[in-house]
Parts: C-alpha cells; structure tokens; sequence
C-alpha cells in the first residue's frame, strides 16, 4: 500500500532524514520525505497496512510530538496555519530583541540576568521543549538540543547576551528560509497550476459542469474562451487561438479548428469549442505532467545523497572535537582557562549543524526542476540534472527529431508492366497498419491524390512491420515488400539500387521489384541552431545516427553542421553505438521522437525525447522529455542543468569551507560565538539564497 502525507511542521531539513531513517526502520516500511514539499511517501509491504501505519505514526509522534500527519493535497489550511505561526513567531523575537537591549545596556546585575534570561525564553522556548523531547527520544544529533546546549552553557558561563542572540538569529534565520523555500515553493506550483478542476459536459442539447473524474473517454464537452481546456481530446467544432505556454514554454498561440488534437491544460483564447475527450483525467496531459514534476523532486541527485551520507559523519565528528576542546586542552593547564576552552566548544556546538547543506541542495535542483519546466524540458529526477550537467556526447536520432517527419511525395518509378498508381497503392496498403512517420505521411498522400478509392482492409494479410527497415505483407494476395534496399536484399529480390536526395521506398510485389516512391522529409527550422548551440556550450561531440541511407544522413549532416553520423542503423546498431561511446567514457544523451527509439533512449546516460506532444511512448521510455519538439531545447536543457549543478556545487563547496574556517577560528580563539552563528544560520541563508538562482532563467 502507498500513502501520501503532508507533514505538519518539519522544520529542520536534518530532522527529516532522522525522521526519515527512523521510520526506514520499521520492518516493511519505506518512507521519503521531501524537505522541501515537506511531503511523505510511505510505501508498506506487510500483511496488515492499516496496523504498520499506526505503527508509523507512532514512530512520528515519538519522534517529535508536534508534527502531524496531513492531508497532502490540503494546502490551504497548512498555508493559513503556517503563516499564523510565523506571525507569532516574528511578534515574540521582537519583544524578545528588546528585551535583550535593555538587558545588554544595564550593568551586570540580577536586573541584567533576569531581562536577559527572560529574553532568552521568549526567544527559545520551542527550540528548549523541542530538545528534550528529542533527549528522550534519544535522537542526540538533534539541531535543536545542540542549540539548546550551547545557549544555555553560554548562559552558565555569563556570556547572557551571546546566548539570547545565538537563539533569536537562529529563529528569524528559520523563518527567512522557511519564506525563501515557500517562495520556491509557490513558483513550482503556479507551474503546476495548469489543472481546470471540472468541464462543461455538453449531452447535446445542455452542458453542466461536471468535475473531471467523471467525465468518460468520447464524452462531448465545451469549453468557452479563457477556460483551460480540462481533459485531452480532438476538436469536433470551433476554431480558436490556443495558449499552450503552460505546458511547453513556447509563447506564440496555436490556431486550432476541426480535427485537431487540444491537450489539457492550454487556454483556449478567441472562441467556443466542442471537444470529444480521448483520455480520462489521470492519463491526461496535465495529470502526466503534474505526476512527473512532483516525482521529480523525489528522486535525489548524487550531490543530495552525498550530503545526507556528510551530514551524518560531520555532527558526530565536530561534536567529538567539542567535548576534546572542552576537556583535554584544560587538563595541562591545571584547568585555570577551564571557562575559556568550554565557551569554544559551545561555539562548536552552534557550528555542528549540518543544516546550510541538507536544506539548500535540495532547494536548488527542485528550483531548477520548476525552471526547466517552465522552459518546456521535464525531467524525471533530480539525478538527471547531474547528469546532463555533464554531457559530453549527444546523439540525435534522424527522423521526427531533427526532421519534421512528414515526408513529402517527390518521385514516383513504376517498373515495367505496373503503373505508377498501382505502386503508390501497394505502398499505402502494405503502410495501412504503421505507425511510423513515413506510414502516415505515404497514407495522407495516397488519401489525398485516390480519395475515391478507400483502403480494402481485407486485402491485407500477414502484415509484419520489421524496424529499420519496412513492412512485409500478402497484399492482393501476393507477398509484398514495401521498405529500404535492406529488406529488398534480405528477400532476394532483384532490383537496382538508386540513390537520391530523399528516402527511397522500394516495392516489391510477387518476388519482384515493381518500382519506387521517393520521399523527402524537411528538417525542423530550428535543428541548425539547436546544433550550433551545443557546440556554444562546449559539447564537441554531436552525431546523428539513423536507419536511412548513408547519403541522405549525409546530406543533412551538411546542412546543419553536424561532425559525425551514423548510418544504415537498425534500432538494435544504434543501441550497440551508444554502448561503444558510454565505454569510451563519455556520457551520452540520446535525443528520440520515441517511437521506435526506446532501447536506445534507456541505455544512453540520458534519454531524451521530443514529447511528440502527448506521445505515451516518449514520456515512458525518456529520462528528459521536450514538449515542444525543438531539437535547441536540448541545448536549453544541458546549459540549465550545468547552472543547477553548479550552485549545487558552489552551496556544498562554500558552506563546508565556511564552517571549516570559522570552527578552525574559533578552536584557536580568533573568533567567537557571533562568527559561529553566522557559520550556522547565515550560511544556511546564504545558501537558500543561492539555490533560489536556479529558479531563475
Ligand atoms: P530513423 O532512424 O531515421 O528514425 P527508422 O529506424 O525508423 O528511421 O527507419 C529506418 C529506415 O527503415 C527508414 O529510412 C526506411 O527506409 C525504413 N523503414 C522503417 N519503417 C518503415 C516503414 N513503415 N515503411 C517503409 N520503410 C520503413
Ligand atoms: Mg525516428
């Protein structure tokens, strides 16, 4: 059984991996918390669910008693509870902040340590309750018990204003991150808020409003101008502007009439359209692409895993160093600076948290999840970001990625007795059953030029279709052979071979050649660039690799400046290529139109694949989808995920060398618990602050 959970109030990004290890534990749980959604996905595999439930919730309450288990798609009343506390919470530190100033203006007298003191609980009761629960639930390692600790030790010394400070910096640096993550927060979902709850189901004669779920596959629904359109269909009535910038970032408006596919989640703009519904909610475009954005930020990149392994060594460590410092260092003294050393290890103590790491990271690559998507790039997880960061090989597939895929009739050849009519009917009734581009391009130009005379289904028999190559079938009773000079070989039959600009469709009919039709397919307008634009970004290596002749392949390599191709490829040699480079130490991406791309979208490092807009096959078997079709946004996708990782890197790198310096500075007495502080709460801002740059453009 799955659940899905919102956590009340987690509010220490080190709490929740404790929190998330403790509940592990249970035997037949797996939970994930995302810190940053504060989501909780808890997956039991025993014989009673509801009883291994209970027993997770007692782990959490046990844990820390005040967070709860919500609903998780009940925002609203998280947000309002939220925002109340926070709003306490700023109206306590400020009385507190006052406090603390009398205080520090008085003279050393029980007055100073009564304002003091009485500042201090103001400031940090939460925190202090928050510690002892956790002693007794023996989770030590607790950021609140550390801060617990070294205020109150740094009380006992008579350091009474450092410790009111240590306590009010690191409540108003919660509150800032805890405003900084939901500002992140907010963005993913006004990007996610692409969902049109119900529609106006039209029987006929009347619509109502119904709420989506109930609505069927074939169902009639209309939606007027402004609405969002709630399900996928195809327009039955109506011509209108659609904008589709929600899902694919691309901001010019679509012209849509009679017979053209709307997905869910466009705007529709100018007027009223009827539409038939071709999927029901939760296969829809939009529930698609929700589901991937949401468990996106669940999967975790290496640089996320690699802080939670750190965090787990680094407390206990400057801990250890803490009670050294507090301890060895005295006793050669005679303890005559005992104070001295135990006011550096309660330094220590505020240092110890590993929090600037655990909550930043995570921030940056769900931040950069939302502005890639915004771009129209979604991608399946953190982990791929990692790895398009580091792409240095990129391989595109020919046909429907970077051409349009609608092939063009551009020469016919009738051999011998057999009419040029006859070999065009042959080819579209051996295409009939296809899905390949060049099928459906060869079946509207034969529905276009012999429109009277519609395809016999009957006359088709055996039809194979065999990848990379072309179809095989009885047709009007004779073997027939519809495909490259490959599959011509491979039958034997005897024919010669041409060569010409477009892709060459040999007919064969009753073991003999009968002709050709000549395609041509036209590249996407912005293939060059896309290209171009890998290079500008340092990629060296950019190939082509497709199951058509070597001369067209060739030609177009030409044309967009490609440096390498592959061709002649049956889908299994293009796998067999990939595998070569990855040996060779590259990392590979892939880029498909998904249709009979899919072994070689899974085994390059990254697939990715041109959404074909809607294509189920395209987001099942890629890591990376494109929804706009546009070859550049592969280039858009690599350069974005190399800024994501970079800021990774930088929050990682900056905060561990921050905290090494300052806990260095204060072992050796150059500095004090105002620099500790800001190698704790600062840090951890700062780096907030910086993971929000990848929510940037
Ligand atoms: P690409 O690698 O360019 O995407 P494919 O691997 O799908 O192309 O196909 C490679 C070649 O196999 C095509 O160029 C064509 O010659 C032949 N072929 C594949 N499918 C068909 C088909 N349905 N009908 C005719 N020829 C086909
Ligand atoms: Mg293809």
């Amino acid at each position: 059984m799955d659940y899905k959970f919102k956590l009340s109030r987690i509010h220490c990004a080190g709490c929740a991996l404790a929190l998330e290890e403790n509940i592990n534990e249970i035997e037949g749980v797996s939970a994930q918390i995302n810190f940053v959604t504060r989501h909780i996905k808890i997956k039991i595999d025993t014989e009673n669910p509801a009883e291994t439930l209970t027993a997770v919730k007692i782990t959490i309450s046990k844990f820390d008693h005040s967070i709860e288990l919500l609903d998780a798609e009940d925002e609203d009343a998280d947000e309002k509870r939220e925002k109340l506390e926070r709003v306490t919470n700023i109206a306590r530190f400020s009385v507190s902040l006052i406090l603390l100033i009398v205080g520090f203006l008085l003279e050393v007298s029980w007055v100073k340590i009564l304002f003091c003191a009485v500042a201090y609980f103001l400031a940090a009761y939460d925190v202090l309750w928050g510690a002892i629960l956790n002693v007794k639930n023996k989770n030590i390692f607790d950021e609140k018990l550390l801060m617990s600790i070294a205020s109150l030790g740094a009380f006992v010394i008579g350091e009474f204003v450092e410790a009111v400070f240590v306590m009010l910096l690191f409540g108003v640096g919660e509150i800032l991150e805890n405003l900084a993550v939901d500002r992140s927060k907010h963005r993913i979902k006004s990007i996610l808020d692409i969902r049109q709850p119900y529609a106006n189901l039209y029987d006929g004669e009347n619509t109502t409003q119904v709420e989506i779920d109930k609505i069927a596959v074939g169902d009639f629904i209309i939606v007027k101008p402004g609405e969002k359109v709630p399900l996928d269909g195809v327009i039955i009535e109506g011509t209108s502007h659609l904008d589709v910038s929600a899902l694919t970032g691309e901001t010019k408006e679509r012209v849509v009439t009679n017979g053209d596919k709307v997905l869910s989640g466009s705007i529709n703009g100018s007027s009223v359209l009827k539409i038939k519904v071709t999927s029901l909610a939760k296969d829809s475009t939009v529930s698609r692409i929700i589901d991937m954005v949401q468990n996106a930020t669940e999967t975790k990149a290496k640089s996320e895993k690699f802080i939670s392994k750190f965090s787990k060594i680094y407390t206990p460590v400057v801990l250890g160093a803490a009670v050294f410092l507090a301890f060895i260092p005295p006793i050669f003294s005679g303890y005559a600076n005992f104070l001295d050393y135990a006011y550096r290890a309660l330094c220590f103590l505020v240092v110890s948290c590993p929090c600037a790491l655990v909550i930043s990271v995570p921030l940056t690559y769900f931040a950069g999840i939302g502005a890639l998507s915004r771009a129209g790039v979604l991608v399946k997880g953190a982990n791929y970001i990692e790895v398009l960061s580091k792409v240095d090989s990129v391989i595109f597939d020919k046909t429907g990625t970077l051409t349009k895929g609608e092939f063009e009739v551009t020469e016919i050849y009738a051999n011998g007795e057999h009419t040029e009519d006859e070999v065009v009917e042959l080819v579209a009734y051996a295409e009939n059953f296809s899905n390949h581009k060049i099928a459906r391009s060869v079946k509207k130009y034969y529905k276009e030029k012999f429109s009277k005379k519609p395809i016999n289904m009957a006359w088709i028999e055996d039809y194979e279709e065999i990848a990379g190559k072309g179809i095989k079938a009885t047709i009007f009773m004779s073997p027939t052979l519809v495909g490259n000079a490959k599959l011509l070989k491979e039958n034997e039959i005897r024919f010669v071979e041409v060569s010409k600009p477009g892709t060459v469709l040999y007919v064969a009919s009753g073991d003999e050649f009968v002709g050709y039709v000549v395609i041509e397919d036209t590249l996407k307008p912005d293939s060059k660039r896309g290209v171009q634009e890998l290079k500008n970004i340092g990629i060296k290596r950019v190939s082509l690799s497709t199951g058509d002749e070597t001369n067209v392949a060739k030609a177009i390599s030409a044309k967009i400046g490609l440096n390498n191709f592959y061709a002649d490829l049956l889908p299994e040699d293009k796998v067999a290529i990939i595998e070569k480079e990855i040996e060779s130490k590259k990392t590979v991406a892939f880029v498909g139109d998904g249709i009979n791309d899919a072994p070689s979208l899974a085994k390059a490092n990254v697939g990715i694949s041109m959404g074909g807009f809607g294509s189920d096959v395209a987001i099942e078997a890629s890591d990376v989808v494109v929804m706009t079709d546009e070859p550049s946004k592969v280039a858009t996708a690599i350069k974005k995920s190399k800024r994501i990782h970079k800021i990774a890197t930088q929050n990682i790198v900056g905060a561990i060398a921050i905290k090494a310096i300052v806990l260095g500075l204060v072992g050796f007495n150059l500095a004090g618990m105002w620099l500790a502080v800001f190698a704790d709460v600062g840090v951890s801002l700062l780096a907030v602050l910086n993971a929000l740059r990848a929510m940037l453009k």
